[in-house]
């Protein structure tokens, strides 16, 4: 292990913050973290046509959200930046004369349409579509002619013969052939960078130590190390995870469902419980163990552990966790967290007491899942929202059930009982009174109090109503008392 180990997470902010990517990003901050290292953020924003600043707020709002802090990066200089590509351009067209010194590009002045006709031609033929080399030996006089022709050629580099080979970290030796890769484009024509060019002179002069990322990046990896030859630079260390796939074992995207952070955020996921759950997904930390704070997962995390094989995500069980980390979570901090939630749910809360209010989330988190499901279960407690099911109505309707709820209410008009103690007195006059008891007298009683025939238990429901709020629910069904 380097004295210390730098790291870094560079996406493209060219969508939403995918799952995959945000679990790279996790592997990479708990590295960084497990081993005292630094961990980087850079932004890859060459691609200037997909690219777009609100994607980049909103990576930066995700990250920030899922407690996954950067060391360096936007909003954190560091004696590395810029941490934007596209403020880097100078660096990257200092770095291609320093390969155009070395006879070791050449200008392509091949348009789209001549590439697809060989790409075409070769798959047809049965070989490996890749670039031929057309413009690799144009004499100058031939390059002349086609700049006169205005074409602005793009740069490639020559893929020298011969085998590479490098050791992943977690896919063991790796090995490919330089003779089946065409020479590939490390400057565009429109003078920007590729991905492959520009992250080796940022990976390198950033000081990057490991580079973890997906194993949809191998490909990749080949290329980059051609170029750190090219330059004479050491190489980092590779390490490239298995992607998170669908059920059908195909590679997640949206076609399985949520796949992005912000879904899974306005969901009403728990940032530790989406970050619990991509830490466990096919890098088990210990044995049998599932529930895991970020300090845990910060200790019990290493590489080795992480599986080769793709893992398959199963929102079922982050919903699992989800409802663990929501009952966990203490309750005035999560009224703080529920309160988006609540409000889109159409609920006025400014004017509410506090106290009272914290009983109700107090009351109902255990049954919570998500946090968007608020509002289906504090309605019970508003008059504007509270309705009765059609399931509730049906118990309501029996003849029987007015004398139980009636004489509940006579209880409640006359008892001078404090309010804890007033329910299990109400309880027991109406069995002595009426001689009803078991099902048939508290189904009646959660029927009419919430307009329900599950929920929450019904001693603290009623606490939380209160004599007066349970009298106002108990009146329309049995007449002035
Ligand atoms: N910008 C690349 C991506 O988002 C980064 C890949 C890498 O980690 O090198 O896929």
């Amino acid at each position: 292990m380097a004295d210390r180990p730098r790291v870094r997470f560079a996406p493209s902010p060219t969508g939403e913050l995918h799952v995959g990517n945000a679990r790279t990003a996790l592997f990479n901050w708990m590295f960084a973290r497990h081993h005292g290292g630094d961990f980087i953020l850079r932004i890859e924003d060459t691609d200037e046509s997909r690219s777009a600043l609100s994607y980049q707020v909103n990576l930066l709002n995700d990250l920030t959200w899922l407690g996954l802090d950067w060391d360096e990066g936007p909003e954190k200089e560091g004696a590395s930046g810029p941490y934007k590509q596209s403020e880097r351009l100078d660096i990257y067209a200092r770095h291609l004369q320093q390969l155009e010194a070395a006879d070791l590009v050449y200008p392509c002045y091949c348009t789209e349409e001549e590439l697809e006709e060989e790409r075409q031609a070769l798959i047809l033929s049965k070989r490996m579509p890749r670039y031929m080399g057309k413009c690799r030996n144009l004499t100058p006089q031939e390059r002349k002619q086609k700049e006169a022709a205005g074409r602005k050629p793009s740069f490639r580099f020559k893929v020298p013969d011969g085998s590479f080979q490098f050791a992943d970290l977690i896919r063991g030796a790796m090995k490919f052939e330089g003779t089946a890769i065409g020479d590939f484009i490390i400057v565009r024509s429109n003078g920007m960078p590729a991905y492959n060019f520009a992250v080796v002179i940022d990976d390198h002069l950033m000081g990057v130590t490991h580079v973890i990322r997906g194993e949809d990046h191998l490909s990749n990896t080949a290329l980059q190390i051609m170029l750190y030859n090219a330059f004479g630079f050491a190489p980092p260390i590779f390490a490239h995870h298995s992607l998170i796939l669908g059920r059908d074992r195909a590679k997640l995207s949206k076609r399985h469902g949520s796949v992005s952070v912000g879904e899974f955020r306005r969901q009403g996921i728990l940032p530790e419980a989406l970050m619990n759950y991509l830490g466990l997904l096919g890098s088990s930390f210990t044995e049998g163990r599932e529930v895991l704070s970020r300090e845990e997962m910060i200790t019990a995390f290493s590489l080795d552990r992480a599986s080769k094989s793709g893992a398959i995500f199963d929102e079922e069980k982050l919903h699992w966790l989800n409802a663990i980390y929501i009952r966990n979570c203490p309750t005035e901090d999560l009224v703080r967290r529920l309160q988006p939630f609540i409000e889109q749910a159409g609920y006025k809360t400014d004017a509410l007491d506090p106290l009272w209010f914290n009983q109700v989330i107090d009351l109902i988190k255990n049954d919570l899942t998500t946090l968007a499901e608020v509002g289906s279960h504090i309605d019970i407690f508003f008059d504007d929202k509270f309705a009765i099911t059609a399931e509730a109505a049906q118990i309501l309707e029996k003849e029987s059930v007015r004398r139980v709820l009636k004489t509940f209410a006579e209880y409640l008009e006359n008892g001078a009982d404090a309010v804890q103690e007033i329910y299990p007195a109400a309880i027991k006059y109406v069995k002595e009174k009426t001689g009803v008891k078991g099902k048939d007298l508290f189904m009646p009683l959660r029927a009419a109090l919430t307009g329900r025939i599950h929920g929450p238990e019904l001693d603290r429901v009623f606490t939380v109503l209160g004599r007066n709020g349970a009298l106002k629910r108990l009146k329309p069904l049995i007449g002035d008392v």
